[in-house]
């Protein structure tokens, strides 16, 4: 992992760049009120609903829901890392990003003074050359023929051979003791326990695995004999980790926006053999489970992932673990679903059989993910009975707590509420208030503008005062001092009131603090979703207040919430006084007791003198 970027300079970072001129650059903007707009990047449309604000410096869409700051749309639209947006943003202003010293770990891209992605670039070209030019290459050419793949395609993945032996890589790159570590480092040699150093791949075609910058960060091996393991996958590295690359993703970066959906196969040979029919949105996961990086990663590229898995029990265990990693990060918008193959086939032999076309039919008609949840959670349970129906609602309600609050969350509960026969807010045991609050700002499922639905869920919602508080906080944070009466209500009485201590604080330290720099402190955040939300929501129906507009309802909110607190306390006063003098009826009391009724007394008439 790279250094972290400090806080304050990102605040610095946003603060001197104009997200209007940023946009402006992609997409012509125009001006409308205070705001600007454009016919959404994000989502088909004929009419602009996607919206620039220079004030907040944040960007949102009322037909698709996107919104961010301008890393968000660097990173969603240039498909940028967060740390690339950040360095993109920083040279275009000038700025140089510094690294944070305490925690900092840059990450060891050198060995013995050797560029490690320099190395691997020349081992990628060794095992190319050798399946060119070696003595014994026929088998590995044979091999590929066999498999139906072209040379163009061979060459496209750039794949390799890596020969019989136990030496060739390392007397050709290795011969020196530093360049042997680096070797090492980078897991194309390895050493047995008596210190023997040898290759690592031998008598293998050799698949690159390239990072999303396209280096070549490690290797797959398909053995050509009969030997174990049949594949074989460079070990984690410095600069290779499983968890977060997936093998093929850069070079299928223009096939999946072509098909606007990318597949997730199991194995390497599938990706290429799946390019070699001519289908080119293809990505494996390298020997593991899918990881909420991998999604992450895919997410940045499409909305829409279908996994491929055998339809055999092994293939359907894998497939529900990836639903389990899926759940999270399923924003409105998101699609996840399942394409299970025949039993004995793997996408190599499936589209041999049913070609390019057949293929992307079975694509189109994957399982969508809420249906394999459902369906998967029936086979559990027997609906007939009123303990399978309980039992399905108890299995169904860890699953449903993972999505994130919005439509789809809500359709799913729905659909189960009327399998179980038990209401949405018995199945997930929640209040009804707070079932509504969630719901209030979320948007329709479909991508397209459907503005008289949001109006229609926002005019349902009652917006309680705290996160009414949250919300203009957010929006107008030059106000930030006028919430600091608040301090005295203590962060565990009342929900969300942590919130508002914490936004005040970031303010304190920071007098240019926009909507942006502080929704870009909870990039990370699980509840970040809800403070976008609430950081677009339009108070008096109107998208920006003026200033002594914002005063009166930031002032009129803050004392609803100390007037609620208040009346809360002297509820639960009363209650106490209640439950004491009831007691001092049927026995004495001890003498803390008569001092803490006294009190109680003295604090309820205050309370009443006030009012
Ligand atoms: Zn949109």
């Amino acid at each position: 992992m790279a250094g972290r970027i400090p806080q304050h300079f990102i605040d610095q970072l946003l603060n001197r760049i104009d997200i209007v001129d940023l946009i402006d650059g992609y997409v012509p903007l125009k001006k409308a009120g205070a705001n600007y707009k454009a016919n959404c990047p994000f989502h088909g449309e004929k009419t602009p609903s996607f919206t620039v604000s220079p004030a907040k410096q944040f960007y949102h869409c009322f037909g698709c829901g996107v919104s961010g700051t301008a890393i968000s749309f660097l990173m969603d639209y240039d498909h940028m890392e967060f740390r690339e947006a950040i360095e993109k943003l920083a040279s275009g202003a000038g700025m140089e990003i510094p690294e944070e010293s305490q925690g900092f770990k840059p990450k060891q891209t050198m060995s013995q003074g050797i560029d490690l992605y320099q190395l691997m670039n020349e081992v990628n070209d060794f095992y190319q050359t050798q399946l060119r030019q070696n003595s014994d290459k026929q088998q590995a050419v044979d091999y590929l023929q066999k498999r139906g793949l072209s040379g163009d395609i061979a060459k496209r993945f750039g794949l390799g051979f890596a020969p019989e032996g136990w030496d060739n890589l390392m007397s050709k790159l290795g011969a020196t003791a530093p360049a042997q570590k680096a070797l090492l480092d980078t897991g194309m040699l390895t050493q047995n326990e008596k210190k023997r150093t040898y290759d690592r791949f031998r008598h293998r075609i050799m698949f690159p695995i390239h990072d999303h910058r396209g280096r070549v960060v490690g290797f797959g091996g398909r053995v050509l004999d009969q030997g174990e393991p049949k594949y074989l996958n460079s070990p984690e590295t410095p600069i290779f980790h499983k968890g977060s690359e997936l093998y093929g993703l850069f070079a299928a970066r223009g096939g999946i926006k072509e098909a606007d959906g990318v597949l997730v196969v199991e194995g390497y040979m599938d990706v290429v053999a799946l390019a070699q029919a001519g289908i080119n949105n293809a990505v494996a996961t390298l020997g593991t489970a899918t990881t909420p990086m991998h999604l992450q990663r895919l997410f940045r590229h499409t909305p829409n992932i279908t996994f491929s898995f055998d339809g055999d029990r092994a293939g359907r265990s894998a497939a529900w673990k990836a639903l389990e990693t899926s759940l999270p990060s399923l924003q409105d918008g998101f699609q996840v679903s399942f394409l299970f193959l025949p039993d004995g086939e793997d996408p190599d032999t499936m589209v041999k059989k049913v070609g390019k076309e057949g293929f992307e039919e079975l694509i189109r008609n994957a399982t969508p993910l809420p249906d394999f949840l459902i369906d998967s959670l029936q086979k559990q349970a027997d609906i007939n009975r009123l303990d399978g129906r309980a039992k399905l609602s108890k299995l169904a309600k860890p699953l449903i707590e993972k999505f994130p609050n919005g439509v789809l969350k809500k359709l799913v509960l729905d659909r189960l509420a009327v399998i179980t026969q038990v209401s949405a807010q018995d199945l997930m045991g929640v209040t009804p208030r707070a079932h509504s609050a969630d719901q209030q700002n979320s948007y329709p499922n479909s991508r397209k503008p459907d503005r008289k639905a949001k109006q229609t869920l926002q005019r349902a919602a009652t917006m309680t005062p705290v996160r009414r508080a949250v919300s203009l906080l957010l929006q107008y944070p030059q106000h930030h001092a006028e919430f600091a009466v608040l301090q005295s209500i203590p962060e565990d009485q009342l929900r969300g009131i942590g919130m508002i201590h914490e936004l005040r604080l970031a303010c304190e330290s920071n007098e240019n603090m926009s909507t942006a720099t502080l929704l870009e402190r909870y990039r990370e955040a699980s509840f970040r979703q809800t403070l976008v939300q609430l950081a677009n929501h339009e108070h008096n129906n109107i998208d920006s207040l003026a200033d002594d507009e914002a005063t009166a309802l930031i002032q009129g909110t803050i004392a609803k919430i100390i007037e609620d607190y208040n009346s809360a306390e002297v509820a639960k006063a009363e209650q106490e006084l209640e439950s004491l003098t009831k007691r001092q009826v049927a026995s004495q009391l001890s003498s803390e007791e008569v001092a803490r009724k006294e009190a109680l007394i003295t604090y309820i008439r205050a309370s009443y003198k006030q009012v």
